[in-house]
């Protein structure tokens, strides 16, 4: 993978109002996103995914900072970049009374190519399993983001960014989804898309961004954030808990959260597990059970961290 930067943010901050009412959605924002990789944009509602978006496509001015994609200024150099980027909103606004096909030939005869890039939708929308000769107006919401997926892609861009790409799309359609984001990838191609399906995440991106009330709390390849470095486990003891178990597991450094419930033990452990497996040894052990964190843990783990600040 390439490591030039398509896109570029620096110290972007976005301020909605002004005085008492003001809302700061994006707190100086500095984050890059490189060629060839799939960054998935990650944060609850309201955390300020689309406002980062909006800025990115020029939508909305920053309150402070800059943006750059491709190496031009996002606000000067704006209809360029559009030419070269594909972009699905969270919230689609379609012609109503148009087909899907209508819609795609109008949108391709802009970009230019229309043959190839209609055949393009064709493809992505056959994948999708959208019919386009159906009116937007008779669309459920689902097919309507799939218009929306193939609009943003019939072009082939270098660049895609999704806001909420996959909401309201079956999970059939959503592996689909990531198969297409994955061919994407190995094109060399780059992937902007916010999400707060942490599963999702997981399944196609490279890095994760993770933001919470327009703050960036962190910044992780997906790889090195489920690197586990705890588990969650659970003993099953045939009769019951031994005796003075609990305070002995307790005062070892590595385990946390240690809760009994009849004859289980459930804990949190942080390294090895020999300190655990002798002391446990004094009684008998009927079942093991031993998880890994899913993203989810560990994004709360950083909530909880933020929360401490
Ligand atoms: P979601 O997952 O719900 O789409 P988000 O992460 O995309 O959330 P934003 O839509 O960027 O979040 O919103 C960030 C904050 O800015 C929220 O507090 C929101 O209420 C506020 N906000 C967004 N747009 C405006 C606006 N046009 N005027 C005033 N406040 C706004």
């Amino acid at each position: 993978m390439a490591s030039a930067s398509v896109i570029e943010m620096k110290g972007l901050s976005k301020t909605y109002g002004s005085g008492e009412g003001a809302t700061r959605a994006l707190d100086n924002l500095t984050l890059n996103v490189n060629r060839g990789e799939i960054f998935g944009y990650l944060g609850p509602n309201g955390a300020g995914k689309t406002t980062t978006i909006r800025m990115l496509l020029d939508l909305i001015r920053p309150t402070a900072g800059a943006a750059t994609i491709f190496g031009m200024d996002v606000r000067e150099k704006s209809v360029d970049i559009h030419r070269r980027i594909g972009f699905m909103p969270g919230e689609l606004s379609l012609w109503e009374g148009r087909t899907g096909n209508q819609i795609i030939h109008y949108v391709a005869s802009v970009r230019g190519d229309t043959k190839g890039i209609v055949k393009q939708a064709a493809e992505i929308a056959a994948r999708l399993q959208l019919d386009t000769s159906k009116r937007v107006r008779d669309l459920s919401s689902g097919n309507k983001r799939k218009l929306g997926l193939a609009l943003a892609m019939m072009h082939a861009p270098e660049l895609l960014i999704l806001d909420e790409p996959t909401g309201g799309l079956d999970p059939l359609v959503q592996q689909t989804f990531h198969e297409m984001m994955d061919e994407y990838r190995d094109k060399g191609k780059t992937v902007f898309l916010s999400s707060h399906v942490l599963s999702e995440v997981q399944a196609i991106c490279d890095r994760v961004g993770i933001l919470r009330d327009g703050d960036l709390k962190a910044v992780e390849s997906v790889e090195r954030l489920t690197q586990v470095e705890f588990h969650t486990v659970e003993v099953r003891f045939r009769d019951a808990i031994p005796a003075g178990l609990p305070q002995q597991l307790d005062a070892l450094p590595d385990i946390s959260d240690l809760s009994a419930n009849g004859a289980r033990l459930s804990m949190r452990l942080v390294g090895d597990f020999d300190p655990l497996l002798r002391a446990i040894a004094s009684g008998y052990v009927e079942s093991l059970h031993i998880e890994e964190p899913t993203l989810e843990d560990i994004f709360l783990a950083f909530y909880s961290g933020g929360e401490e600040d």
